[in-house]
């Protein structure tokens, strides 16, 4: 108000002002004429009327412009703010005002203040319909669901996933997901392999898994799930990944069962085959000389024929135990070419009934190795078992062992056969997984290779794969040699390095804090 009342002393100010200069240039006028140029009659007459007529044309102008100004910046004022008007009509520049400066300052700053006040109000307008839509979608979806930040901090649970892990978002928000979600994985691609390589080389990503388990902190049984995620590089609203949980508890666990069911069945397979084996192996060192050539091969078929069903049955117990975790490595010092060599005799009877003959090139000075002898005879098993089922026409089957550069004893089984297709390549080693090409024309369980990773992982080596479809393939694991198992503690009087192997794969941010 205070401004006010200056502005309207200031305004009576400029109008004495402009009356007094006024009446100063009629006084002016009116001497001039009569005592400088001494004018009459109507001359005298015309200049006291024209004086005045030029002051009533030119003070409104002067005037108007004048006390207009300050009236004129806080239109201009209201103009800046407004968002109907065009964006050209720039900011009032009230430094150069001298009429009324302290009341447009304070006019035009509240102007802006409200301007501000109502673009909130109406950017919240404009938001809130959006936020509560999305977090009623996020809610209502029977899916859950959870949203991570960069630091992979849980910042969005939904009602879904707290029923589903049985926790509030209380307790949840704000927390590391790998401390809260105690994932497994059935393979290494895991789901904090997959975000950090994301991190690395992509700006959006999109993932999924099949059959993760979560563990409860409650210990009752784990959920089983398919993951989906979705990763977003610096999303501007801090939301860098999202979580889709696909509940197949019951599925899969039933799937667990029937497994376990499978395993009992044919672990009553074992005795019967092992006599039928026996009986083979008796008759073959009995008559084995007296038999023509085509009974011998017979007997040859039968033989070759009893080793894959033992396999086959070796497997699927095997398989159970890791589920269960149950398969324990007995890690002892053993010399590989000797394993090697009985591996490869055994087979070489199932080689030939293919019309394959496996060669062998071990090198000389290979160092003992840290290995479970019955696991590792698996893994060679069904590397050469593979090899003769899916070798078609050729006619070699080459097995190799070398200490490679690191220090490593390097096995490699290739063959000349159908090869893998690239597409594929990456599930080979999944449990139940089988090509589509041949599943139809090959016998098989699609276990083999994943038992075969489940123990060289337990051994500490590695297995890959090279292949080129209609070219062959190429399998290779490393077995550590004893000398670098001297570290470990080794059990009691036997002087071996227990291991297990787990067919889950935890995600390994959760060892890393
Ligand atoms: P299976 O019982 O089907 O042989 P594995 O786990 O041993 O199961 O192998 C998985 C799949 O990998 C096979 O179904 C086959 O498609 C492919 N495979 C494995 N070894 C070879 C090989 N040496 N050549 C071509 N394909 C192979």
């Amino acid at each position: 108000m205070d401004y006010l009342q200056k502005f309207a002393g200031q305004v009576r100010s400029r109008l004495a002002i402009a009356f007094l200069v006024n009446n100063l240039l009629i006084i002016g006028g009116w001497y001039l004429a009569a005592n400088v140029f001494h004018l009459s009659g109507w001359q005298f007459w015309t200049v006291l009327l024209i004086i005045p007529i030029i002051t009533i044309v030119i003070w409104p102008l002067i005037m108007t412009s004048t006390l207009l100004q300050p009236l004129r910046l806080i239109w201009q004022a209201i103009l800046h703010v407004s968002p109907t008007t065009d964006s050209s009509t720039g900011a009032p520049e009230i430094d150069r005002l001298r009429l009324g400066r302290e009341l447009v300052t304070n006019l035009t700053s509240q102007i802006y203040q409200l301007a501000s006040v109502v673009g909130e109000i109406e950017s919240t307008k404009r938001k809130a319909p959006e936020d509560l839509h999305s977090s009623f979608l996020a809610n209502a979806l029977p899916l859950p669901m959870t949203v991570l930040d960069k630091e992979e901090k849980i910042v969005f649970v939904n009602d879904a996933l707290c029923k589903y892990i049985k926790r509030g978002a209380d307790e949840l928000i704000g927390q590391n997901v790998y401390t809260i979600l105690d994932m497994s994985f059935s393979s290494h691609d895991t789901f904090d392999k997959w975000l950090n390589e994301s991190k690395q080389n992509a700006a959006t990503a999109d993932h999924s898994w099949e059959r993760v388990r979560l563990g409860l902190a409650d210990e009752s049984n784990a959920l089983q799930f398919d993951l989906a995620a979705h990763y977003n590089k610096g999303n501007p609203s801090g939301f860098e990944t999202l979580l889709v949980f696909f509940d197949h508890t019951q599925q899969y666990s039933q799937d667990d069962q029937a497994m376990g069911f499978v395993a009992l069945s044919v672990h009553e397979l074992r005795a019967p085959l092992t006599l039928l084996r026996g009986y083979i192996e008796v008759f073959d060192e009995e008559l084995g000389p007296n038999l023509n050539s085509e009974l011998k091969g017979f007997m040859g078929k039968m033989d070759a024929a009893g080793q894959q069903l033992a396999g086959f049955v070796d497997n699927i117990l095997n398989v159970a135990k890791i589920e269960d975790n149950q398969l324990t490595l007995q890690l002892r010092e053993e010399n590989w070419p000797s394993i090697i060599d009985s591996v490869v005799s055994d087979m070489r009877l199932r080689a030939k009934v293919r019309g394959l003959e496996l060669k062998t090139d071990i090198q000389g000075d290979l160092p003992t190795v840290g290995v479970d002898r019955y696991s590792i005879y698996e893994v060679l098993a069904n590397l050469i078992d593979n090899a003769i089922k899916y070798s078609k026409t050729s006619k070699e089957i080459f097995v190799t062992s070398k200490l490679n550069s690191d220090g490593l004893v390097e096995t490699s089984v290739k063959d000349f056969g159908l090869g893998i297709d690239a597409s594929v390549l990456p599930h080979i080693f999944d449990k139940f997984y089988r090509s589509h090409r041949n599943r139809a024309q090959i016998g098989g369980t699609g276990l083999g290779l994943y038992l075969a990773k489940s123990i060289v992982d337990a051994l500490g080596g590695q297995i890959w794969v090279s292949s080129k479809v209609d070219e062959g393939s190429n399998f290779t694991f490393t077995i550590i040699p004893f000398a670098q198992l001297a570290g470990e503690q080794k059990d009691g009087t036997s002087g071996s390095v227990s291991r297990g192997a787990h067919g889950w794969i935890k995600n390994h941010s959760l060892y890393r804090d």
